[in-house]
């Protein structure tokens, strides 16, 4: 069990480092590219100087392109999909215990459940369906 888990992590690894790897290879490439266009833009060769420029502004942007990509899947895979809350009252209005739990697939507002109020054994009653909203996701979302 253990030795599968370590594995698994190992992977997701794997495939971070190897896109970061090539990210930093053409971010290399692109960075002497310029640096020798520049080097030779001040020797004079124009044309060689404008070939260079262009593969390095070319490496430079699919170097940010794949940054964008990978970043955005993995704010993706972050983002869990909100979860749904039902919201369970009590229809004796002198107990009014209240309780919320997860959406369950046939739950609609104003069904009454056939489990009984636990406090008075009266009737239950769907009163409201949400989707649940998670605070730190909205203090720290960028
Ligand atoms: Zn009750």
């Amino acid at each position: 069990m253990a030795q599968e888990q370590n594995q698994q992590s190992t992977g997701n690894k794997i495939s971070t480092t190897y896109v970061t790897f090539i990210v930093l290879i053409v971010i290399v490439i692109s960075i002497g590219a310029l640096f020798l266009a520049g080097n030779a833009y001040i020797t004079g060769d124009q044309l060689t100087a404008g070939f260079l420029a262009l593969i390095g502004l070319i490496a430079m942007t699919l170097s940010v392109f794949i940054l964008f990509q990978s970043r955005r899947q993995g704010v993706e895979m972050k983002i869990e999909a909100p979860k749904v809350m039902t919201t369970i009252e009590c229809t004796n209005k002198t107990c009014s215990s209240k309780s919320v739990r997860e959406y369950q697939r046939g739950d609609y507002v104003f069904k009454e459940l056939d489990v009984a109020c636990e406090k008075c054994q009266g009737k239950q009653m769907i009163t409201a369906i949400y989707k649940e909203v998670k605070e730190k996701e909205k203090t720290y979302g960028v």
